[in-house]
């Protein structure tokens, strides 16, 4: 985004929720280098070594994917399938472009005056940023070393590839809690919901900061005791919850899912109305959250 794009619009990648319309329109590896030539066996060597990452895109977003002004860096490979993903493109990492830490670390400090300016930083995202975590780790650790604020937005499932070394180059995660009972979980990402419990509860040991988030689907993840439930999920973790956001689902990946021959289910599904976007926000503000 964009700061044309206001909250009204807000709405997977989950951030997508948050920008559709720059999200969808791709912004690529636009002036990165491309390493297409280096042999599979280096390109994985480089990569557990974390010099080496595989991307989706890359951009510059403002008032999304943390505060102020952010370089956010969409990884590819994520573990769930997440039925409202709006961008099935990063689920596997070989469909990533293979670009060099180096390369976006240059590019982060080209960016620095704009993050102090506007009290920004990166944000690393996908697909699931930890299932890159050597690659995660340089980048994080570059960025801290250039005194840039550091953000990662993920489901928390592969919250265990987060060494505690890791996390202390972390200074916010945007946590995506995307359902409260383990059934709806199960259901909305194919996987388990007690993995990201568990990464919540670490964060909050550990002092870092949580926005947590929540897409509303309806007649999928609306159901009150539901959300309810996320509600008291987040509660756990106490002082370390800043906000939580609520995304309205809306149907702007449908697109991708068809290019790429996979079934998505959410066809039929309508955006939520305005009515039952407040109410799902009231149960979070009645657990005495800030809430967007
Ligand atoms: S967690 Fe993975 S599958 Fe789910 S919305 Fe995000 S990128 Fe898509």
């Amino acid at each position: 985004m964009t700061d044309t794009i206001t909250s009204a619009t807000r709405g997977g990648r989950d951030q997508d929720f948050l920008a559709p319309a720059a999200r969808l329109r791709g912004a690529g590896i636009g002036g990165l280098e491309e390493l297409t030539d280096l042999q599979r066996s280096e390109r994985l060597a480089r990569m557990r070594e974390g010099s080496l990452g595989s991307i989706h895109s890359w951009e510059l977003v403002t008032a999304v994917d943390g505060p102020g002004t952010r370089m956010t860096i969409f990884f590819n490979g994520c573990p769930l399938r997440c039925l409202y993903c709006h961008n099935p493109d990063t689920f596997l990492m070989k469909d990533g472009e293979p670009v060099e830490a180096q390369e976006l670390l240059r590019r982060m400090r080209r960016y620095r005056g704009v993050f102090r300016a506007s009290g920004g930083g990166i944000t690393l995202s996908g697909g699931e940023v930890l299932m890159q975590p050597a690659f995660a780790r340089t980048l994080l650790r570059g960025a801290k070393e250039m005194g840039i604020h550091t953000c990662i937005d993920t489901s928390g499932f592969l919250g265990a590839n987060a060494s505690d070394e890791f996390l202390e180059d972390v200074d916010l995660v945007l946590l995506d809690v995307k359902s409260g009972d383990e059934e709806t979980y199960k259901k909305v990402t194919g996987r388990a919901l007690a993995p990201t419990i568990e990464f919540g509860d670490r964060l909050a040991a550990k002092g870092v900061s949580i926005w947590a988030r929540f897409v509303l689907v309806p007649g999928l993840t609306s159901d009150p005791r539901n959300v309810e439930n996320v509600a008291r999920i987040i509660e756990r973790w106490g002082e370390a919850v800043e906000r939580v956001e609520v995304l309205p689902f809306h149907q702007m990946g449908t697109d991708k899912w068809d290019a790429l021959g996979l079934d998505y289910q959410l066809r039929d599904t309508r955006p939520p109305e305005p009515e039952l976007v407040e109410a799902t926000r009231e149960i979070f503000r009645s657990h005495g959250f800030v809430v967007h």
